[in-house]
C-alpha cells in the first residue's frame, strides 16, 4: 500500500473531490458547489483535511488554464468568463495548503486519462474523450500521455458544415457557428428556447444534434485515428443520441477504409464513458499517481 491519492474536478457548477487508492478504488468522495474561488477551495481543502492526507493530488479544471510549469501563473485559471475565477490560483493553493505535490490539467484531459486508465479505454494505445455539455471539448491520450502539441488541441472550435435550414447563428463568442457554437448545450437551448434536458427523445432537435456531432466525431477519427472514441458530457451521455450519432458516423464514413471500426464494430468503437460522471475526478487521481511515479509532479515550495 503506497498511500492514497486525491482527485479534484472543478466544474462550472460543482467541484468533485475523491480520495482513492492507487488502483482507483474510491474511499471518500464529496461534491461542493462551485461558487467563488475562496469559498470553494476552502471546502475542498477541508475535505482532504478530514481524511488521511493523500501522497499527491491531481486536479482537472475548467479552463482556460495555465499549464506551463515554468510560468509564474502555473495552476491558475486564466481568462475564463466566470469573472470571480479569472486569474484564480487553484493548483498552487491546494499544493501549499495541503503540502502535497499537485498535478494540474484540463477537466477533459483528466476525463480522457481516467477512461484510458480505468474505463472504456483501458488497455488501448490511444483514446479520444469528447464531452458535449456547456461546451465541446476533446481530451486525447496517446501512448499513455495526454497530448497537448504546441498549445493544446481545441477540437470544439473546428468548422463543420452547417445543416441546410438551420438558421441559428451559433453561440461561440469567438467564432459563432464553429462546432461548439452549433452543437453545445447552450446552442440547443438558444435554438429551441428550452433547456435541452427537457427536450423529449423524439424532438427533431436530436436529429440535427446527431448530424453535427457525427461531423465533428468523424473529423476526430480521421485526423487522430484513436483506438476508441468516448462520448461524455451532459448532452453526449443521452443514450438515444449516441445511437443516432453512430449511425450517422457510419454513413458519413461510407466504407472509405475496410476497417470494421466504422461498420459492424462501431458500437464498441464509439462508446459512452464507463466511469460515467466520475471520469474526470478519477482521471485526476490517475494523473496524480502517474505523475508521481514518473517523477513529474511539481516539487513542493
Ligand atoms: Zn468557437
Amino acid at each position: 500500500m503506497s498511500g492514497l491519492y486525491g482527485g479534484i474536478e472543478t466544474g462550472g457548477t460543482t467541484c468533485v473531490c475523491a480520495l482513492a487508492t492507487e488502483t482507483g478504488e474510491v474511499v471518500a468522495r464529496c461534491e461542493v458547489p462551485t461558487t467563488d474561488p475562496d469559498s470553494t477551495l476552502d471546502r475542498v481543502v477541508a475535505f482532504f483535511c478530514e481524511h488521511k492526507r493523500p501522497v499527491a493530488i491531481g486536479i482537472g479544471s475548467f479552463g482556460p488554464i495555465d499549464l506551463d510549469p515554468a510560468s509564474s501563473t502555473w495552476g491558475h485559471v486564466t481568462t475564463t468568463p466566470k469573472l470571480q475565477w479569472r486569474n484564480a490560483s487553484v493548483a498552487p493553493r491546494i499544493r501549499d495548503e495541503l503540502g502535497v505535490p499537485v498535478s494540474f490539467d484540463h477537466d477533459v484531459a483528466a476525463a480522457a486519462y481516467g477512461e484510458y486508465t480505468w474505463g472504456a479505454g483501458r488497455g488501448l494505445e490511444s483514446v479520444a474523450y469528447l464531452t458535449v455539455g456547456t461546451g465541446i471539448g476533446v481530451g486525447l491520450v496517446i501512448a499513455g500521455s495526454v497530448w497537448y502539441g504546441a498549445l493544446q488541441p481545441e477540437v470544439g472550435h473546428i468548422r463543420i458544415p452547417r445543416v441546410a435550414g438551420d438558421t441559428y447563428p451559433g453561440s461561440c463568442p469567438s467564432h459563432g457557428d464553429c462546432w461548439e457554437g452549433l452543437a453545445c448545450g447552450p446552442a440547443l437551448a438558444a435554438r429551441y428556447g428550452i433547456d435541452p434536458a427537457r427536450l423529449p427523445d423524439e424532438h427533431p432537435a436530436w436529429e440535427l444534434e446527431a448530424e453535427y456531432l457525427a461531423a465533428g466525431i468523424l473529423a476526430i477519427a480521421l485526423v487522430v485515428s484513436p483506438h476508441r472514441l468516448i462520448v461524455g458530457g451532459g448532452i453526449g451521455r443521452r443514450e438515444h443520441l449516441l445511437e443516432r450519432v453512430r449511425q450517422r458516423v457510419r454513413e458519413l464514413f461510407n466504407g472509405y477504409l475496410p476497417s470494421p471500426l466504422f461498420g459492424q464494430e462501431i458500437d464498441s468503437y464509439l462508446v459512452a464513458p464507463q466511469l460515467g460522471a466520475d471520469a474526470g475526478v478519477l482521471g485526476a487521481v490517475a494523473l496524480a499517481r502517474d505523475s508521481r511515479l514518473r517523477g513529474q509532479a511539481p516539487s513542493l515550495p
